[in-house]
């Protein structure tokens, strides 16, 4: 970015080049001195030899004379020099100035080089006038357009590797519970027909889930845009963490813990992108089952305070740390990582589900006892303007 406070200056010639300037100058003088004196002789000769040019030069001198009532400007000599004297200081000033501007470009030229270099957050900082003035506002510009749209592309380049990072992330708890699910039909592990077709719409839904995952990140991996579009619906709460609750079944169920639904309501009808808030849950129910160290009891409630949605998904197995509680957030972090090696987890989890319940105009935090883990999420109950803008 421009940095706008940068001070306008003068461009200071280095000693070299006020050398030769200095150079340029003398030898302009020598030069002009010798072609005057050309010029006199050549001139003197002239009228010398032709009786008539100097009378015509002697009448006009006394008709100037007459009128300006002064010899001064008309005795042979203080005519002829001060206008040589004029002219000479004229090429002079002429020189020497086409000279400086030539430095001037010297100078800007060397500051683009530097530019150009990779110093993309320099600018040209002369003060100059005139056309020079023009050509490094110009440049100055164009450098603040190509900055401004590099950022733009690293800004899309950076939230699209983010997303899809984030999908390949979800997409593991989808792909998971199916082939639990095939697992155990394969293995036929179910009991009646009841239990089979119950395992197949698990894999079933589980899969749609997948599906719209994958079309998540087709869709905003074509499209220029940084931010991830939120497709807001009408929705029960306490309906979807129950079918969550019972989709979790299966592995929770193998470690030996329960997984219970607990609303203040038999409804909560509220607005949000479902498929990103069954994501958020995934990520947090994934996590209490592979952290929640000895625990018995999954509970997710589901509550209501003033305009929001109050969700908390507890677990009651080991802490987790103090220290570690503000950081849970952060991406790629995790708590004693070499505790959790054998889960093999990336850290990104609970930085994608805060991200999700941002978008959503929410906050997500974790709190944590020797009896109870929990992450509690609250969530706008209806969707305010601030979040029709961001659609
Ligand atoms: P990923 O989700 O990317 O597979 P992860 O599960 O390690 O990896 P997060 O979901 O962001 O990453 O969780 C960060 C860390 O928070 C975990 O590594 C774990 O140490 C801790 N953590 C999360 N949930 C719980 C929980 N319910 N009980 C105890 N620790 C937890
Ligand atoms: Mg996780």
């Amino acid at each position: 970015m421009q940095n706008k406070t940068e001070k306008k200056k003068h461009i200071t010639l280095t000693s070299k080049e006020i050398s030769e300037l200095f150079a340029e100058g003398i030898v302009t003088i020598i030069l002009l001195l010798l072609l005057n004196v050309a010029v006199l002789v050549v001139l003197s000769s002239v009228i010398n030899s032709s009786p008539s040019l100097t009378d015509a030069i002697w009448d006009s001198k006394n008709i100037f004379a007459s009128r300006l009532d002064s010899d001064i400007f008309w005795n042979g000599r203080n005519f002829i020099l001060p206008l040589f004297l004029i002219l000479d200081v004229a090429v002079l000033y002429w020189r020497l100035i086409r000279r400086y501007r030539q430095m001037q470009l010297r100078h800007i030229i060397s500051e683009l080089h530097y530019i150009a270099n990779g110093n993309y957050d320099h600018r040209i900082p002369f003060e100059l006038r005139g056309d020079l003035n023009r050509v490094v506002s110009s440049i100055n510009g164009l450098v603040d357009s190509t900055v401004a749209a590099i950022e733009d592309e690293r800004r899309i380049e950076k939230s699209k590797d983010e997303l899809i990072t984030n999908v390949s992330h979800d997409i593991r708890t989808p792909l998971t519970s199916i082939i639990g699910y095939l697992g155990l039909i394969e293995d036929r592990q179910y009991h009646s027909e009841e239990d089979l077709l119950k395992y197949t719409h698990t894999a079933y839904v589980k899969a749609k889930q997948m599906k719209s995952l994958v079309e998540d990140l087709f869709e905003y991996t074509k499209v220029r845009q940084p931010s991830v579009p939120i497709n807001m619906t009408s929705f029960d709460m306490v309906q979807l963490v129950e079918q969550l609750a019972v989709d979790f079944e299966l592995e929770a169920s193998k470690k030996g813990v329960q997984i219970q639904t607990v609303a203040d309501a038999p409804q909560l009808i509220m607005d949000g992108d479902t498929e990103k808030l069954v994501r958020v849950f995934n990520n947090l129910l994934t996590n209490a089952l592979k952290y929640g160290k000895g625990a018995t009891q999954i509970i997710i409630e589901v509550g209501k305070a003033g305009t929001e949605a109050v969700l908390v998904v507890k677990n009651n197995g080991e802490m987790i740390p103090k220290y570690a509680l503000d950081s849970l957030f952060d991406r790629f972090y995790r708590v004693e990582e070499s505790r959790n090696q054998e889960t093999g987890g990336t850290g990104l989890g609970l930085a994608i589900s805060q991200s999700i319940v941002a978008l959503h105009g929410g906050y997500i935090y974790a709190k944590s006892t020797p009896q109870w883990t929990s992450f509690i999420i609250h969530l706008p109950i209806k969707r305010n303007s601030a979040m029709a803008k961001k659609e």
